[in-house]
C-alpha cells in the first residue's frame, strides 16, 4: 500500500467548506487504496481566532511577556486545534482517524526551544495507524524533546513536518496542499502573467524557496530532496495536476522545461548597507556580523567598502554593532530582491545581458546584483517591484 504524506495550509483548513474539500481529498486517497498520513496547519491567518498570532496576541497582552518554553507550548495549539478538527471531522464520517501532537507522530527534536532541529523519527504510532486502518492526522510545525517537552520547529512550520515524516515512513510521496494550482512561474499575486509549472527539479524549487517564493519553505525541499521523494504542490479548491518535483527536469519534455530561466521569486524589506572598510582592516566586519547573527547576502568586496543588504527587521541591530565598531556606513532602505532562477542556465551565455535590457526598457534601475551556477539576483527599488518581474517575466519566460 502507498504511503502518502499530504499536508493542508492555513488557508485550507480556514473554513468548514474549505475543511470539506481538505476531507475529500484525505478520502479520495482511501478511495486510491493508499494510506494518507494528514499534516496541519493552524487554522486562519493573522487576525482569525485561532490562528497562532491571535493566541500569541491574547497572552502577551493579559499577562505580558512569555517564557520561551511556554511560548513553544502556546504556538503548537494552533495546529493541534486544527488537527482535532480534521481528525472528528473524518470520524463523522465513518472513518477511523486519530489527531496527533508533533511528539505524539514521533518527531524527536533538540530543546532548543522556537526554533528546534530534527533528532529522530520514531515511526511506531503511525505505523501502529496503518495497520489498525487509523489515518493520522498530525498537527504541523511542532515536535517534542526525548523528555516530552513540546518544541516548535521554527523555520518552515507544517512544510518541514510533512517532509520530516516522509522520510522516516518512506513515503512514496508528498503533496502539500494550499491555495494555489502549483507552482508558477512568478508570485500570482505580484505577476498577473504567472503559469503554473508542471515539473521542476528539487534545487530548483529549493532556490525559488530561498530566495522568498512563500509557496514551500526550503527546508521541507532539502529534507524531500535528501530522501529522494518525490514533491507535489497542489490546490485544495480545484482537481489541476499541480508541480511535481523530481532530481531533474531534464529528461521530461515540455515547452516549460526549454526555458533558460523556469521561474522568477522576490523577497522584500530588503536594506542594502555600504560600509566603508578596507580588505587590509583587521577588524574583520563579516565575522562580526555573522556573531550577531544577522544574516546577509548580495555580498559584493571592493577594496575600500563592501556592500551588502540586510532584512529590514535586523536593521537596529546591524546599526548598533557597526556604530560601536566606529563604522562609516550609509543604509538604503525600501528595497526588493528579485532572483531569476533556472537549471538551465549554467554555461548559456547573455543571460545577464537580457536582464539589464529588459530592466531598462522598463526603466527599473539595478542596485547590485550577484550569481550562481542557477540564479542571478537583483536588487531593484520595492516601487519598481512589479515594473521588473512582469519585465523579466515577457523577456524570459513568454
Ligand atoms: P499555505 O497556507 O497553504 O501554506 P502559503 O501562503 O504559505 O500557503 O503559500 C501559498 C502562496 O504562495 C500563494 O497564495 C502565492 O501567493 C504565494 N507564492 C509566492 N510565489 C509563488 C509561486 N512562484 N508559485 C505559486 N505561489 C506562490
Ligand atoms: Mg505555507
Amino acid at each position: 500500500m502507498n504511503k502518502i504524506v499530504q499536508k493542508f495550509g492555513g488557508t485550507s483548513v480556514a473554513t468548514p467548506e474549505s475543511r470539506e474539500k481538505v476531507i475529500n481529498k484525505i478520502i479520495a486517497a482511501k478511495a486510491q487504496d493508499e494510506f494518507p498520513i494528514v499534516v496541519v496547519s493552524a487554522i486562519g491567518r493573522k487576525g482569525s481566532p485561532y490562528a497562532t498570532d491571535t493566541l500569541i496576541d491574547f497572552v502577551n497582552t493579559s499577562a505580558g511577556v512569555i517564557t520561551d518554553r511556554e511560548y513553544d507550548l502556546l504556538l503548537s495549539c494552533g495546529e493541534i486545534i486544527s488537527a482535532v478538527m480534521i481528525a472528528t471531522l473524518l470520524c463523522n464520517k465513518g472513518y477511523k482517524a486519530k489527531a496527533l501532537t508533533g511528539g505524539q507522530a514521533g518527531i524527536i527534536t533538540d530543546n532548543h526551544y522556537k526554533n528546534a532541529d530534527l533528532l529522530h523519527i520514531k515511526t511506531n504510532t503511525i505505523e501502529a495507524c496503518q495497520e489498525q486502518n487509523i489515518i493520522p492526522v498530525i498537527a504541523g510545525f511542532q515536535g517534542a524533546t526525548s523528555d516530552g517537552e513540546v518544541t516548535t520547529l521554527g523555520r518552515g512550520g507544517s512544510d518541514t513536518t510533512a517532509s520530516i515524516l516522509a522520510m522516516g515512513l518512506a513515503a512514496d510521496r508528498i503533496e502539500i496542499y494550499t491555495d494555489v494550482d502549483g507552482i508558477m512561474t512568478a508570485d500570482p499575486r505580484v505577476c498577473e502573467k504567472a503559469r503554473i509549472i508542471p515539473s521542476l527539479s528539487y534545487n530548483e524549487v529549493f532556490q525559488m524557496a530561498d530566495s522568498g517564493a512563500k509557496v514551500i519553505h526550503p527546508r521541507a525541499v532539502e529534507y524531500a530532496m535528501r530522501a529522494n521523494i518525490p514533491l507535489i504542490i497542489k490546490n485544495t479548491f480545484t482537481d489541476e495536476e499541480g508541480t511535481t518535483i523530481i532530481q531533474t527536469t531534464k529528461d521530461v519534455p515540455s515547452k516549460e522545461n526549454d526555458h533558460v530561466i523556469t521561474s522568477i521569486a522576490h523577497r522584500n524589506n530588503r536594506v542594502q548597507v555600504t560600509v566603508q572598510d578596507s580588505v587590509l582592516s583587521d577588524k574583520n566586519l563579516l565575522d562580526q556580523v555573522a556573531k550577531e547573527n544577522v544574516s546577509i547576502d548580495l555580498i559584493n568586496i571592493f577594496p575600500q567598502y563592501k556592500v551588502f543588504t540586510i532584512d529590514e527587521d535586523h536593521k537596529l541591530k546591524l546599526e548598533t554593532l557597526l556604530q560601536k565598531m566606529n563604522y562609516k556606513y550609509t543604509l538604503m532602505e525600501g528595497c526588493s530582491k528579485v532572483t531569476v532562477i533556472g537549471e538551465r542556465m549554467t554555461g548559456v551565455p547573455g543571460v545577464m545581458a537580457r536582464i539589464l535590457k529588459a530592466f531598462s526598457k522598463a526603466k527599473v534601475e539595478m542596485l547590485q546584483t550577484a550569481d550562481s551556477l542557477t540564479t542571478i539576483a537583483c536588487l531593484i527599488k520595492k516601487e519598481n517591484l512589479t515594473k521588473a518581474i512582469n519585465a523579466l517575466h515577457d523577456e524570459f519566460l513568454l
